[in-house]
């Protein structure tokens, strides 16, 4: 499946349709925080350092401080976190800035560990939701007081939108209503066109959103972006899509950091970061659709009729050429003519202000079902 294709189709599509109808009532959270515990004295300087940027956000929103104790890295020999020996420095850390502490918990002992230490929110990691049977294993931990925890759930590292949804009902099953997910991009390797570390594929969270219109959906800016320079062109995207709010790593000296390091911002950077992005949801968020968007998404409406009515003829058409090909004994697939149409659109495409590889999505595709209407 293409889901670069779906992706710019969904954006460009429903855009205008989605940004009014997201969640505007829920409070705006933040998870912020270091990738990673390292040290007594780093969890102090995120204390001191993340203050100014903590204060300058508006009230209402809510902040939560990140940091990872268990690390899941992909190579033995890179830095697997602290463990439970960092805990009363992350508690300590967030006490000082009047926060609740988060952390990622991937085994039933590490949700003891955290809980018996006071935490009450707790990420499940990409590599986690990618598993049921550890997500099971977590959600039948026996919690005392349920109602006190809030889990984040992050996508699966594959763009599959049913193991994130397993893991939502896994833990709502057992028990837990406070559950909001975490989009934080997929690993699409070879496949992916993405500047990003990880693909965005807004579809699958806009598609969740869709699936459970009262779960919070939070974007993990850091982990999509994977550079510094990155970050908050992902949180904008996120937030004018209308995500329920961010994960962002800082840490007080990225370039020292443990893990991550490329994609840490630093206190100032967080600082001029969130004064950009709270102030302007919370306006845009809050306003009625005026006449003007009105008459805009009845346009948007009109325009999809005369798009789907075409894309219904190409495909008859399609058909038509198939039965000759079969008639001819000519394969379905040729090539050389599939190049041509695709110069010609990314040409025209390029010529109108269209991105063209988005273009080439577009028609991929169209093409792909028009192969299949041969068959
Ligand atoms: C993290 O948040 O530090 C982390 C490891 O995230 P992910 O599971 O999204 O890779
Ligand atoms: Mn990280």
């Amino acid at each position: 499946m293409n889901y670069f294709c779906r992706e710019t189709c969904i954006i460009h599509i429903f855009f205008v349709t989605l940004y009014a109808e997201m969640n505007a009532n829920e409070p705006l959270r933040l998870i912020i925080g270091p990738c990673a515990v390292e040290s007594a004295g780093q969890m102090r300087a995120v204390a001191s350092s993340l203050g100014a940027a903590f204060h300058s956000v508006a009230c209402g929103v809510r902040i939560i401080l990140r940091a990872g104790l268990w690390k899941p890295r992909s190579r033995p020999d890179s830095f697997q976190g602290v463990g439970a020996e960092g805990l009363p420095w992350l508690t300590g850390a967030a006490d000082a800035l009047g926060v609740p502490a988060a952390t990622e918990v991937a085994t039933p002992e590490h949700l003891l560990t955290a809980y018996d230490a006071g935490l009450r929110h707790f990420w499940i990691g990409a590599r986690t939701t990618s598993n049921p049977f550890m997500v099971e294993a977590l959600a039948a931990v026996p919690i005392a007081d349920k109602a006190s925890v809030t889990w984040y759930v992050k996508n699966p590292t594959s763009p599959d939108i049913e193991l994130w949804c397993g893991a939502i009902e896994r833990l709502r099953q057992a028990g837990y209503e406070q559950v909001a997910a975490i989009h934080r991009g997929f690993a699409l390797g070879e496949c992916s066109a993405s500047a990003y570390r990880n693909a965005p594929v807004w579809s699958v969270p806009i598609e969740l959103k869709r699936r459970y219109p009262t779960l919070p959906v939070l974007t993990d800016a850091s982990h999509i972006a994977g550079r510094a320079a990155l970050v908050a062109d992902v949180a904008r995207q996120a937030m004018r899509i209308g995500m329920d709010g961010l994960m962002i790593e800082v840490h007080p000296c990225p370039a020292e950091a443990l893990s991550d390091a490329e994609q840490q911002l630093t206190p100032e950077e967080l600082g001029t970061l969130l004064a950009d992005m709270t102030t302007s949801r919370h306006d845009d968020m809050t306003k009625n659709p005026t006449d003007e968007l009105t008459a805009l998404r009845e346009q948007i409406d009109e325009t999809d009729d005369e798009l789907w009515a075409l894309i219904s003829r190409r495909l008859h058409i399609a058909e038509q050429i198939g039965a000759y090909k079969r008639a001819n004994n000519l394969p379905v697939l040729q090539t050389a003519r599939y190049d041509e149409i695709l110069s010609k659109r990314m040409a025209w495409a390029a010529g109108h202000g269209i991105d063209p590889q988005a273009a080439k999505q577009i028609m991929d595709i169209i093409h792909e079902q028009s192969v299949l209407a041969q068959t």
